[in-house]
């Protein structure tokens, strides 16, 4: 084979070889990223009138919708029935009427949410405590709802030799809790809220779904990322009484975040806000002016639970709080018991979505983009060498025997100014 030939043959080979690599990252690249999957989004209540809803963006075909709902229901139901303290048959209720101080067994479930709020109460000093349920009631904020008057000291004050974790002992093996004196009462309210958002989400792992959000009356657990790529958006609601509207995003993936706030369940006498957040030390309803605290962690158990202590202890010392833990949190005071002015403080690395923009996962078109720039810049490179030679070393430009080279006028002459004369093997092929 002559040299020439040679050439234009290695040239035929290297440019194929070229497209091949490029189709090929273009398809690698594609096929990691489309899923079959339909992406879906159940709803429903559960715990009296809380709302649930749980969005699933990849999952495997063998997961359907329904399927699903019948899953996730069985999961809320089975917290609700072992937690609720408006079901007489719970094991919240049961240990709750019973003035035994012996071991009373449980549901492992329940155990383990006991013993996870004693250790958040050690953790807070005390700020979360699930023996406030006296002062749940007393405050008119329990299942006995009744005509609110403000209790008197008197009544807080008899209440307070109930109220303690202290008071309480769990044992995991065989699970059981226990009270140290008869009128010990817990209420789950401020934690199962959590649990039960985690126990979805690990039925949802375990069926192999691998990106969703699960949301029980504002509390989130979000695993991968969002259907068009990048991390979950949750909006955090802004302390507004008139109506619920939200002041900021969060991006966040594979985490919790939990908010409370005093600001949907409060009672108001005489221009005060008694909100259904307790002090365990006073046996009162809160009094400051933290508004809300929404907390991002791990689990959301632990995100309930710190957003309820938070509001306890106050923004100071709040976000001491949250720096030790290492939680990000963000923080709402209000001025006055109903002003309007709202001041907002977020934990440095708080993923408030501006922030977060640079730490999106790229979307497909972004993983695309490189390989398109690429072939465009190889591809302008051939064009411009050629043009460099054809301009300034005067060299023609060769071409296939179809190309430009090979066009004639009407009296055979070649179009092509700048082009090379067709080979004498192309004008035989032409013959
Ligand atoms: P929400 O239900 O709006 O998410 P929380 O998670 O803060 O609000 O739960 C508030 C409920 O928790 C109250 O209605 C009460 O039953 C209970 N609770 C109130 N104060 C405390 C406290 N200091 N520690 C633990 N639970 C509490
Ligand atoms: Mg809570």
């Amino acid at each position: 084979m002559k040299p020439r030939n040679l050439f234009l043959q290695l040239r035929r080979g290297l440019s194929f070889l070229l497209l091949l690599a490029v189709s090929l990252y273009s398809a690698a690249t594609l096929s990691q990223e489309s899923d079959v999957s339909v992406p879906f989004d159940i709803f429903g209540k559960t715990m009296g009138p809380i709302a649930y809803k749980v969005s699933v963006a990849h999952h495997p075909d063998s997961v359907s919708p329904t399927e699903l709902q019948e899953r996730v229901s069985a999961v809320l139901d089975n917290v609700n029935q072992l937690m609720s303290t408006y079901q007489p048959d719970s094991d919240v209720s049961r240990f709750n009427r019973s003035s035994s101080t012996e071991f009373q067994p449980v549901d492992p479930q329940t155990a383990a949410v006991v013993a996870r709020a004693i250790e958040i109460s050690k953790l807070t000093d005390g700020a979360f405590d699930i023996t406030v349920g006296p002062a749940v009631d007393l405050w008119d904020f329990g299942p006995k709802n009744a005509n609110f008057e403000v209790p008197t000291l008197q009544q807080t004050d008899a209440i307070k030799n109930t109220i303690g974790y202290r008071y309480l002992d769990v044992k995991l093996e065989p699970p059981a809790i226990r009270k140290h004196v008869g009128a010990v009462s817990i209420d789950l309210s401020a934690i199962a809220k959590g649990y039960a958002v985690d126990q979805v989400a690990a039925a949802l792992d375990e069926l192999g779904c691998k990106n969703f959000l699960v949301e029980v009356g504002g509390e989130v657990f979000t695993r991968g990322q969002r259907f068009s790529g990048g991390k979950w958006r949750i909006g955090v609601e802004r302390p507004n009484d008139s109506a619920v509207s939200l002041s900021n995003i969060a991006e966040i993936s594979n985490q919790a975040m939990a908010t409370s706030g005093d600001y949907r369940n409060f009672h108001e006498i005489d221009g005060r806000r008694y909100s259904h957040t307790i002090d365990p030390q006073t046996c009162r309803p809160v009094n400051h002016t933290l508004a809300s605290a929404c907390v991002i962690s791990e689990d959301c158990m632990t995100a309930d639970a710190l957003a309820t202590a938070i509001m306890v202890m106050g923004r100071a010392r709040g976000q001491q709080l949250c720096n030790e833990l290492g939680a990000d949190c963000l923080l709402v005071e209000r001025e006055s018991d109903f002003g309007e002015q709202l001041t907002e403080y977020t934990s440095s690395t708080f993923p408030l979505l501006e922030k977060a923009k640079s730490s999106q996962s790229p979307t497909i078109v972004q993983q695309i983009l490189p390989v398109f720039i690429g072939a465009a810049v190889i591809f302008g490179l051939v064009i411009v060498s050629m043009s460099v030679g054809a301009i300034f070393a005067k060299k023609p430009i060769t071409g296939s025997c179809g190309g430009l080279a090979n066009q004639t006028n009407e009296d055979g002459e070649t179009t092509c100014g700048i082009c090379s004369k067709p080979t004498t093997d192309c004008i035989e092929k032409d013959r």
